[in-house]
């Protein structure tokens, strides 16, 4: 059987663009390498949630071993286990991305078609001030005191359940009510109603596109298993997308391939409050700094949290100092610093498929992370905290990057059709074709790009 349309990978970029490219009626076949689960059946404890949800089995380091990736690997990939804040690009992360890739649309004047479409097909929400919790509440007070600009969050839910107690930062393993939009829930289910077929469990090794069909190979149960299409889009992510061109041989045809490697490296700071702030209860998150000057300097700040694991893991402390901060959980006010990172990292992949990821910080990363943990700083005191812990482990959650879109086939590996150079039936869409770090959250604009695609394809 040759399929129209083989979409590999499925979390934000190939669950929307499987959906979209099945809606018009083509044979479309969707693989994923790690299970499908549903809401049902996500992992029920910390543990089996960090085993089973990541690729490597949890946190995956870079080579200089700093820096903590997470990569995870199920039907719905990292959208999965995302907090489902959607927010568009503004003219200067597309302008940059202009700048660096010669790819003429993008700009928001093309793209809003796009957003707009994929908006309307995800329940989206926008926090108003009665939903916030304490947290928020001693992140804006304090940036009204100290003259920082701020607004409310726009979140991908439907029915989280807040007001009978439900708790929001137990949906960062999969959401058990089916409210969060990841691809699962927004996309993927949809689409298998209308007929799309959805291979899981499924690791592809090699692709080999020709002419006029493209040919896929992995292993499935042990087993070797191919499949043929008309058309091939990877959607593996950055890694995931990299590691599958490396091991097809592409490293020798196309330089660019595995380097511009960004991830909004993200730091989070603890300030411990004489009254109990329940950052963990409810909707945990419901705002982030909007000011300008921020964005100028190159970082944003979020109000976030975490379960008391991930919370805990933080901590360079051992012992009865770990267990005195740890008592304190209900305590602590927690605000992350993103970083809008130079592109300057490399996703490298042996002949076996085992990536080395080489992500250093640049002075210009360092400067920006210095200034935004300065503006947690000020906020943390304004707000009354007694201590701060200032945490320096530092995560990339938004990897991209590797396999980026531009004009110049020496620079790049996919153009501005999303087309792997120099090939007719092999295609890109996710967030490895990001030319640089655009300092907003990327998953609505990766799923927009996912709609551009499938828009094109059916054309
Ligand atoms: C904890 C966390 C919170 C986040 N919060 C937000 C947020 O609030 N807002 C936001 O915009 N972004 C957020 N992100 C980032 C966002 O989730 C990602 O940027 C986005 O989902 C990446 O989409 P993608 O399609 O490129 O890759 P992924 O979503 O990672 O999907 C790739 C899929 O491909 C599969 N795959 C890889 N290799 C193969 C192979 N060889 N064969 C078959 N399948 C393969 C993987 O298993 C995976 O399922 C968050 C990320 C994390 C980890």
């Amino acid at each position: 059987m040759i399929y129209d349309f083989i979409v590999v990978g499925s979390g934000s970029g190939g669950g929307s663009l499987s959906y979209y490219l099945n809606k018009s009626g083509a044979k479309v076949l969707l693989i994923e390498a790690g299970k499908f689960y549903r809401k049902d059946t996500f992992p029920k404890t910390e543990a089996e949630t960090s085993a089973h949800l990541y690729w490597g089995g949890g946190i995956e380091f870079g080579k200089d071993g700093k820096m903590g990736f997470l990569r995870t690997r199920m039907v719905g990939g990292s959208s999965i286990v995302y907090q489902c804040l959607m927010d568009r690009f503004d003219d200067i992360a597309f302008n940059d991305w202009r700048a660096e890739s010669g790819v003429e649309w993008f700009n928001n004047q093309e793209m809003d078609k796009h957003y707009t479409q994929v908006e309307n097909d995800m329940v989206l929400h926008t926090f108003q001030r009665e939903e916030m919790r304490r947290n928020g509440i001693l992140f804006a007070d304090a940036c009204d005191k100290l003259g920082y600009k701020w607004g409310f969050l726009r979140r991908g839910q439907s029915n989280c359940g807040a007001e009978k107690g439900n708790d929001c930062v137990g949906c960062l393993g999969g959401c058990f009510r089916d409210s969060k939009q990841s691809s699962l829930v927004a996309f993927i289910q949809k689409a298998e109603k209308e007929g799309l077929e959805i291979v899981a469990e499924t690791e592809i090794h090699k692709v080999e596109p020709n002419s006029n069909t493209c040919k896929i190979h992995g292993l499935q149960n042990g087993k070797q298993v191919s499949f043929e299409g008309k058309k091939v889009i990877l959607a593996g992510g950055a890694f995931g997308t990299t590691r599958m061109m490396t091991m097809s041989g592409f490293k020798s045809k196309l330089p660019a391939l595995g380097k511009n490697f960004a991830s909004h490296p993200q730091f989070m700071w603890l300030g411990f409050q004489n009254e109990p702030v329940d950052a963990h209860k409810g909707m945990f998150q419901s705002v982030a700094s909007k000011d300008p000057s921020f964005r100028a300097q190159g970082f944003k700040l979020e109000n976030v949290f975490a379960s008391p694991i991930s919370i805990g893991m933080l901590m360079n402390v051992t012992g009865a100092k770990h267990q005195e901060y740890m008592k304190k959980y209900r305590y602590m006010q927690c605000i992350e610093v993103a970083v809008r990172d130079e592109n300057i990292g490399e996703i490298q992949c042996d002949n076996k498929g085992k990536l080395t990821i080489v992500k250093p910080l640049s002075d210009q990363d360092k400067t920006r992370r210095d200034k935004g943990l300065q503006a947690i700083e000020n906020i943390m005191m304004t707000a009354g905290a007694n201590e701060i812990y200032k945490s320096n482990f530092y995560f990339g959650l938004h990897l991209m990057g590797g396999c980026v879109m531009g004009t110049d086939a020496s620079k790049s590996v996919v153009n501005p059709e999303f087309q792997v150079h120099g090939e007719k039936t092999l295609y890109i869409a996710d967030s490895s074709i990001y030319p640089n770090a655009p300092g907003i959250n990327p998953g609505l604009t990766i799923k927009s790009l996912g709609h551009r695609l499938a828009t094109q394809l059916l054309k």
